[in-house]
C-alpha cells in the first residue's frame, strides 16, 4: 500500500451530486471489486492499481461553515471516509468536529464499522444521516467483492446507529441480480432501518469483464441474465426486478428511493439533492 500526506487547501468540494461533497481522502483499500470511484486514477496520476494507493488529505483551513448553511454535504463519494487509515489519521473525525454545529444536512456514507467511534460527534449534530452499503447476506460473495467491515459487522453498525437515533440508510447497492437477495436483506434489517436505496449493477467501468468472468465462475446458471443484459443490453430483466422490489416496498410500508436508471437520475436536475442521487 502506498501512503502519502497531501496538503490541500480546503476539504469541501462543490459536488454534482450533493451540493458539496468532502473526500478525506484519495484512493480506498476496500477495493470493491465494482468500484466506480476507481475512475479517479485517471486526474490523480496514480500509477497503482486501485486500493493499492491512499493519499490522506491535510487541510490547515479551517471549514468554511457559513459557505454550508442550509446546504447538502455528502461525505465521502469516491473514498470511504472510514476507510482503515482514519483509525490513525483521525481526519474524518477532525472534520465532524468542526461540523457539529454547522447549519447543514450531513449525509456520511461508509462500509466500516469505524463509524462507531465518532458517535459521540454524530449525536450532537442535528441533521446527519448514514448510508451503509449491504448487497448481500453472503460473507463468502461479500468477502469476494471488497475489503471492508463484514455484513454481520455492518449491520450491527446500523443497528447501532438507529438505537442512538441516528437517520440510517441501507444503500443496497450495487445489486447483482440473481445473486443480491433483496427481499431477506429487506426482512432482516427493517426494524433498524429509515430508509432504504436500492441501485443495479453498473457495468460502465474498466471492472466489466472481470465482474462478468467472476459470474460466469461462481454463479453459471444465471450468467446467461448478465450475458443479457450486460453485453446484449436488454435491460428488461432489470426493469422487472426493480418493479418488484417497488411493489413489495410501497406493500410493506418500506421507505425507499430508487436509483435502478443511474444516468437518468444523475441528468435529471430534480434530484439533484441530497438523498435523491447515486454517489
Ligand atoms: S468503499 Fe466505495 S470508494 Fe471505496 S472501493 Fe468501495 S465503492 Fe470504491
Amino acid at each position: 500500500m502506498i501512503v502519502k500526506e497531501k496538503e490541500v487547501k480546503d476539504y469541501l468540494t462543490k459536488s454534482k451530486i450533493g451540493e458539496y461533497a468532502i473526500n478525506p481522502y484519495v484512493g480506498c483499500p476496500h477495493k470493491c471489486r465494482y468500484c466506480y470511484a476507481s475512475f479517479m486514477k485517471r486526474f490523480t496520476n496514480h500509477p497503482e492499481e486501485w486500493g493499492e494507493f491512499i493519499d490522506i488529505k491535510i487541510c490547515d483551513k479551517k471549514i468554511d461553515t457559513k459557505k454550508i448553511e442550509g446546504k447538502n454535504v455528502f461525505m465521502s463519494s469516491v473514498t470511504d471516509c472510514y476507510n482503515p487509515y482514519e483509525a490513525k489519521y483521525k481526519i474524518t473525525r477532525n472534520i465532524l468536529e468542526q461540523l457539529i454545529d454547522a447549519n447543514c444536512r450531513l449525509q456520511i456514507s461508509t462500509k466500516n464499522k469505524l463509524i462507531l467511534r465518532d458517535l459521540d460527534l454524530l449525536k450532537q449534530m442535528k441533521n446527519v444521516s448514514v448510508a451503509m452499503s449491504v448487497n448481500t447476506l453472503d460473507e463468502n460473495f461479500r468477502k469476494d467483492m471488497d475489503k471492508a467491515s463484514s455484513i454481520k459487522e455492518r449491520l450491527e453498525t446500523l443497528k447501532t446507529l438507529n438505537e442512538n437515533r441516528i437517520y440510517t440508510i441501507l444503500f443496497m447497492s450495487p445489486i447483482f441480480i440473481g445473486i443480491t437477495d433483496w427481499k431477506a436483506i429487506i426482512e432482516e434489517t427493517k426494524t433498524y432501518i429509515n430508509e432504504y436505496w436500492f441501485e443495479d449493477l453498473n457495468l460502465r467501468g474498466s471492472y466489466k469483464y472481470d465482474i462478468l468472468r467472476y459470474v460466469k465462475e461462481h454463479y453459471s446458471n444465471i450468467y446467461p441474465i448478465y450475458e443479457n443484459i450486460y453485453i446484449k443490453g436488454n435491460r428488461q430483466q432489470l426493469f422487472d426486478m426493480d418493479n418488484e422490489i417497488r411493489d413489495y416496498c410501497n406493500k410493506n410500508d418500506i421507505n425507499y428511493s430508487d436509483y435502478f436508471h443511474h444516468e437518468e437520475v444523475i441528468n435529471n436536475k430534480e434530484n439533484k439533492k441530497l438523498g435523491k442521487n447515486n454517489w
